[in-house]
């Protein structure tokens, strides 16, 4: 979808290919099995240098439980860089994921297709932080924020990649673009 964009992509998987990037996404998955991994590849410390630095990265679903600065039931140490707290698998279980159209006013009037797959429910959000987007489940659901942005930092905790709707790309990208870091994706 980023090259669909224009931009250049690559897949990040040691912390040599971490420099020179203008921005990362942490992808969804299984938020276990990335903090194992980043322990056994000793990512944890690159990473945070590259969020320290500055750099724009968007975490969604389980990218998103990495950028939180508490995750509940997770353990391993999450990057903390964005000031939310989230509950993991709170949704409920697999056959729980769901679908929604959602109002997201920073990339434009048209509702957005958000899917959910086993997602995080965002608990709470700090004074500094961005809500780009709310939803709720069902009618029996309180409604939560799915998308958030502090800074360049923003997490979303449905797929943005299972839909063909590049919006929310196009708005990483363009926060990638006013980061203005040396090599950011064209
Ligand atoms: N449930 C997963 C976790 O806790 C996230 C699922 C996803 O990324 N789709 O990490």
């Amino acid at each position: 979808m980023l090259r669909s964009l224009g931009a250049e992509a690559r897949e990040v998987r040691t912390a040599e290919q971490l420099k020179s990037l203008g921005g990362l996404i942490i992808p969804g998955g299984e938020s276990t099995t990335f903090g194992r991994l980043i322990e056994d590849f000793r990512l944890q410390e690159p990473l945070s240098a590259f969020v320290r630095s500055g750099a724009p990265v968007w975490g969604t679903c389980a990218g998103m439980i990495m950028l939180a600065r508490h995750a509940s039931d997770l353990p391993f140490p999450t990057l903390q860089a964005i000031d939310i707290e989230v509950d993991r698998n709170a949704y409920g279980r697999q056959v729980d994921s769901f679908e929604a159209d959602i109002d997201v006013p920073a990339i434009g009037s048209e509702p957005y297709h958000a899917v959910f797959i086993r997602a995080p429910v965002v608990a709470s959000v700090g004074p500094g932080v961005e809500v780009l987007a709310r939803c709720r489940k069902d009618d029996t659901s309180p409604e939560t924020p799915v998308a958030v942005r502090q800074g360049v930092i923003m997490a979303t905790s449905f797929h943005p990649e299972l839909t063909s709707d590049t919006r929310f790309h196009r708005y990483f990208l363009d926060i990638v673009a006013s980061a203005g870091r040396p090599s950011s994706a064209k």
